[in-house]
């Protein structure tokens, strides 16, 4: 896939990824769902020297996630949209900024202990009850 840009709501920030991936993790966790209006998140997992925001600077909220890992939220100050969250081993990053991308598919479930009657998890992909 060749290189894309990603935007949030309102266009003031911009990302540029070199390579996206095909599969994205759906997490069902808590903050996921408050963070995203009542669903699962859509997290892309892409090396740092991948991508990179090229326009606007998030805000930035740190917390200490369920599974006990503290991590930072990234997200527009203008509009809300999630950006990114970076974990101590990784950044991932939202899908929803790439959602002109039409062949992102959800390749693994997260979290889905954690699921309610919003939505429905895709058990044919691999789930995990917990984070992994
Ligand atoms: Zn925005
Ligand atoms: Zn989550």
């Amino acid at each position: 896939m060749s290189k894309q840009i990603g935007k949030c709501l309102c266009g003031s920030i911009e990302v540029e990824c070199d390579e996206l991936p095909k599969g994205a993790a759906a997490c069902y966790c808590e903050d996921c769902q408050k963070a995203s209006g009542g669903g699962p998140s859509f997290n892309l997992v892409i090396p740092d020297e991948k991508i990179r925001i090229v326009k606007g600077t998030p805000c930035v909220y740190k917390l200490q996630a369920e599974s006990g890992n503290f991590l930072e939220r990234l997200f527009c100050s203008t509009c809300g949209t999630a950006i990114c969250s970076k974990l101590s081993s990784r950044t991932v990053w939202k899908a929803g900024l790439f959602s002109h991308v039409k062949d992102i598919e959800v390749a693994i479930n997260v979290w889905a202990s954690r699921s309610n009657k919003l939505f429905r998890v895709d058990t044919d992909k691999q789930t995990f009850e917990k984070g992994r």
